[in-house]
C-alpha cells in the first residue's frame, strides 16, 4: 500500500531540495499540489477513501479533482465532492462510455453542471485506440459536450487517444468561439508531440502529464516536460490507473501526484517547490479552486 510520501520506502529520493514536507507546511500554503485528474468513484477507493485523501493531505496535496465518465460516475462526483473537503468534481462522458445513452442526456448533464461542486465538463473527448463507440458518435458527443461547456463557461477535461488531428481540429474551432475570458481546459495525460502541445497552449489549453513520465520506457517525455510554458503545466495521477514507477502494477492514488511532480522537476532542472507552486496556481487558475475547502488532516 503507497504511504504518503512516494509509494517505496526503499526507493532514493530523487530530488534533494524540499523532498520531505514538514508536518507543519502541511498546514500551510505550501501544500499546494492539486491531482487534477483522478477517478475517487471507482470501486476500488470503496473501502478506504478518507484513509487516501489523508494520505494524499500528508504528501502535500490540496485538492482532488474527481473526474467523472458516464452519468452515474458524474453523479457519484459530486456526491462525493460534497462529502469531502479538497475534492471537486467534474462531469461529462467520455468517447468509450457514449453507446448506450438515455435521449435525454444531454439535459441531465446540463443540471449536474450546475451543482456548485462541478468545475469542468470532462472526461470528454475523442478514442480511435479502442474504438469501442463509432467515431462519428464519438464527434457528436464530444462536440454537445464542448458546446455544453461554451454554453456554461466551463473549462473542459479532454481525453486522447491517437485521435490527435480530430482533437485539434474540435478543440480549435470550440476555443476561437469563446471569449478571451473563457477558460478553455485541459489535454488530460497528454500524448502528443512537441508541435501538438505548443498548439494546445497558445491556444489557451493546459498540459497535463501523468505517471507515464516517470517510465524509464517513456523516452519522448522528457523532451515534452521540458518544453512546455510554466503557466499551462499541471499534474494529475489518472488514479486508479497510471501508477508511478515503482507502483506499477498496484492502484495508483492521489497522493502519488507528488511523484509526478518531483520528475516534473527534475526534467525542468527546477525545485520541487518551483513545480508545486506553478502547477498550484495553474490547477487553481483552470478550475477555480482559490476560494473552495482543501484537503484537512485529522489530528
Ligand atoms: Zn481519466
Amino acid at each position: 500500500m503507497p504511504t504518503g510520501l512516494g509509494c517505496n520506502p526503499m526507493t532514493p529520493r530523487r530530488v534533494p531540495d524540499h523532498s520531505t514536507l514538514p508536518m507543519a507546511l502541511c498546514y500551510n500554503r505550501l501544500r499546494m499540489l492539486v491531482d487534477t485528474h483522478a477517478h475517487l468513484t471507482m470501486s476500488d477507493y470503496a473501502p478506504d477513501l478518507p484513509a487516501v485523501l489523508e494520505r494524499a493531505a500528508m504528501a502535500g496535496v490540496s485538492s482532488v479533482v474527481c473526474v467523472g465518465i458516464d452519468l452515474s460516475s458524474s453523479r457519484e462526483a459530486i456526491g462525493l465532492a460534497r462529502r469531502h473537503g479538497g475534492v471537486v468534481a467534474t462531469v461529462g462522458v467520455h468517447p468509450n462510455d457514449g453507446a448506450p445513452l438515455p435521449g435525454c442526456w444531454l439535459d441531465e448533464l446540463r443540471s449536474l453542471a450546475a451543482e456548485p461542486e462541478v468545475v469542468a465538463i470532462g472526461e470528454i473527448g475523442l478514442d480511435y485506440y479502442r474504438d469501442r463507440v463509432p467515431r462519428d458518435r464519438q464527434r457528436e458527443l464530444f462536440q454537445a459536450q464542448l458546446d455544453l461547456a461554451g454554453e456554461l463557461g466551463l473549462p473542459v477535461v479532454v481525453h486522447n487517444r491517437q485521435a490527435d488531428s480530430d482533437i485539434m481540429d474540435m478543440l480549435g474551432r470550440w476555443a476561437s468561439q469563446l471569449s478571451a475570458q473563457h477558460p478553455k481546459g485541459v489535454l488530460h495525460c497528454f500524448s502528443g508531440d512537441l508541435a501538438m502541445m505548443q498548439s494546445c497552449t497558445e491556444a489557451g489549453f493546459c498540459i497535463s502529464f501523468a505517471g507515464p513520465i516517470t517510465y524509464p520506457g517513456s523516452k519522448n517525455a522528457a523532451g515534452l516536460v521540458a518544453a512546455a510554458a510554466s503557466d499551462r503545466l499541471l499534474v494529475e495521477t489518472d488514479s486508479p490507473y497510471l501508477s508511478p514507477q515503482g507502483c506499477r502494477g498496484r492502484r495508483n492514488e492521489p497522493s502519488n501526484v507528488r511523484l509526478v511532480a518531483e520528475q516534473m522537476a527534475i526534467f525542468r532542472g527546477e525545485s520541487l517547490n518551483t513545480v508545486m507552486h506553478y502547477t498550484g496556481q495553474n490547477a487553481d487558475r483552470l478550475f477555480g479552486l482559490k476560494d473552495r475547502s482543501t484537503l484537512t488532516l485529522r489530528d
